[in-house]
């Protein structure tokens, strides 16, 4: 695709934290803007990261600072190399660069390690024996303040010494942790001694088996940040609660910045799920394909599925930030599609329920080629020729038996224009035993070439056709919403909300012959049905199509009927 520049618009965006990040620089706190995209490698990135990725990766454009894309990779047991590559290609994708290198946070394991060893130093941190669940248990309640670990006035040496021997693996996966020592008491539970340090005895994807312990997200997240001079650490609002401790280690630790963490809504999209969990979930488990299924809302899925970057970045920039948790209609996100496509895609003609249109007075050994404008919503549109003949695909929905008046498509006597072709007229079909339609017989009026009335009469409706003698066959899959509820798992478990409908796959469907030619990913119309791209699945005898989004007032829906 070659839609790789960012759309940021003449007119920088306001919203709460662009308005921070100006005040920022016009008071001199901060001559030099950085922001960090800090993805897990636990999964790939779905529409919801898109956002934070527009947002942090958009200030930094917009205010000539930097963004970093840091991999958050402080739990091997969840983490892979493959995820790190997928979440680069996407980023890239999305449109976004981040200078030479990405970042890791396990970079900064030995930092870490050493600023944990501080704060025992300070009597800040210790060494904790009880399990998970007696943490828990120890932890109060949000009405009830916690209760003190016998464990938590051991001496800086001993809790030194035990946290080196934690480092080296003398002690099984769980046996220890070491934990800040805040306030058991405190209204935040965040700050009641949160774990820093785990033993989790899995090797990493960059450092191996170099390390049996792990610092947990709080623990590098803010850290890792200062380390690499953030000024504003965005992130969504959940992580409200986090920044008391946040703040407290870059006041208690010697770290070289004071990054400043702000919290916006996260995206929630209706009729799909967005977290990672469950989306690796929808995957290990086969309910879908893989994670850049079309239907998926994962930014490969939507690359794969026909989808413009542009389009995802127009309707992030649409949605605006906010300190509020919303949920966006899915139909808002394809009406942002469709409005690119519309400017962009070619125009093709494609049957998807084929049936035989026979030309009763048409030579049959004629064949005539007949210009076809290539993109009308483009004034400066070429054309290409598309072959006509006695014998013609049309779609099954355009015939009916007795319509009612409205109906302005293929019924007895009722003459329809065939596009940038003729008019004709039905004269009659031929039914199998179970009734259905196998062939529909007309006439066409020779003088009306092209589609342009002779006389000034007036036709109801035009219908699209492939010839039968120069079709292409393709496989065409046609999608629909992932979850039949808008808001899966509301009422109950969100695989029953699962859509069963969701995938439709037209496998012999016609195609006009320039469609062969259809580069994978390049987004053309069919003429009537909606916007399609080819699909990787395609081998050079067998083309297969992805819908990527209906056309809304389609003909067929607004006028014909
Ligand atoms: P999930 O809940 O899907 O597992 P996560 O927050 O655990 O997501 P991360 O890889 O940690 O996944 O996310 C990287 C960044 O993307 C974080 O800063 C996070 O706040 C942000 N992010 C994740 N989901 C959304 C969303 N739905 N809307 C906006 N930002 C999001
Ligand atoms: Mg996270």
């Amino acid at each position: 695709m070659t839609d790789t520049t960012n759309t940021t618009t003449d007119e920088t965006p306001h919203d709460f934290i662009r308005d921070r990040v100006r005040a920022d620089l016009e008071s001199g706190l901060h001559d030099h803007i950085v922001t960090r995209f800090p993805p897990e490698p636990n999964g790939f990135l779905h529409i919801g990261h898109a956002k934070s990725i527009c947002l942090n990766f958009g200030i930094a454009n917009e205010f000539s600072g930097t963004c970093n894309l840091r991999f958050d990779d402080t739990n091997p047991a969840k983490e892979d190399e493959a995820y790190i590559r997928a979440i680069q290609d996407d980023v890239r994708w999305l449109g976004f660069d981040w200078g030479d290198k990405p970042f890791y946070a396990s970079d900064y394991f030995e930092t870490l390690y050493a600023w944990a060893c501080h704060l025992i130093g300070e009597g800040l941190a210790y060494v904790d024996d009880l399990s998970a669940e007696q943490i828990r248990e120890y932890r109060g309640t949000l009405t009830e303040p916690g209760t003190h670990s016998p464990h938590r006035e051991r001496s800086v040496e001993e809790n030194l010494d035990l946290f080196a021997r934690m480092r080296v693996g003398e002690f099984e996966d769980g046996a220890r942790v070491l934990r800040a020592k805040i306030d058991m008491a405190s209204g935040n539970i965040n700050l009641r001694d949160p774990v820093l340090y785990r033993i989790i005895r899995h090797p990493h994807p960059r450092t191996g088996d170099a390390w049996c312990i792990y610092p947990n997200y709080d623990f590098a997240h803010g850290q890792s940040d200062a380390i690499e001079g953030v000024t504003h650490s965005l992130c969504t609002l959940e992580f409200e609660d986090h920044r008391p401790l946040y703040n407290w280690f870059l006041e208690n630790l010697p770290v070289p910045a004071q990054p400043r963490q702000y919290e916006f809504g996260r995206l929630n999209l209706g009729h799909t799920v967005l977290s990672k969990r469950r989306l690796l979930q929808l995957v290990s488990e086969n309910h879908v394909a893989g994670w850049d299924d079309p239907r998926m809302p994962t930014v490969s899925g939507l690359r794969r599925r026909g989808v413009p970057a542009a389009a995802i970045r127009d309707f992030i920039s649409r949605l605006g930030v906010t300190k509020a948790d919303g949920l966006v209609e899915m139909s808002y996100l394809e009406n942002t599609i469709r409005e690119h496509l519309n400017q962009s895609a070619e125009r093709r003609m494609a049957v998807l329920d084929p049936v035989k249109l026979v030309i009763e007075n048409y030579p049959a050994d004629q064949t005539e080629e007949l210009e076809a404008v290539n993109n009308p919503a483009d004034e400066n549109s070429d054309t290409r020729m598309v072959s006509f003949s006695r014998e013609l695909w049309v779609e099954r929905d355009d015939y009916m038996d007795d319509a009612p008046k409205k109906f302005r498509r293929l019924t007895i006597d009722q003459e329809v224009r065939l596009r940038f072709a003729y008019f004709v007229t039905c004269t009659g079909v031929t039914k199998d035993d179970a009734g259905n339609v196998t062939e529909i017989r007309c006439t066409y009026d020779p003088e009306s070439r092209g589609g342009d009335s002779p006389d000034g009469r007036k036709v109801r409706g035009t219908i699209h056709w492939v010839s039968a003698a120069h079709a292409k066959t393709a496989e065409v899959r046609l999608y629909d919403h992932l979850f039949a509820e808008e808001e899966p798992g509301k009422e109950r478990d969100w695989l029953e909300d699962l859509n069963p409908d969701s995938l439709d796959v037209r496998s012999t469907c016609y195609l006009e012959p320039a469609l062969q030619e259809a580069e994978t990913g390049i987004a053309v119309q069919f003429e009537r049905l909606g916007y399609f791209c080819t699909d990787p699945d395609s081998r050079p005898d067998g083309l297969v199509f992805n819908r990527t989004v209906g056309l809304r007032d389609s003909w067929a829906k607004a006028k014909d009927k």
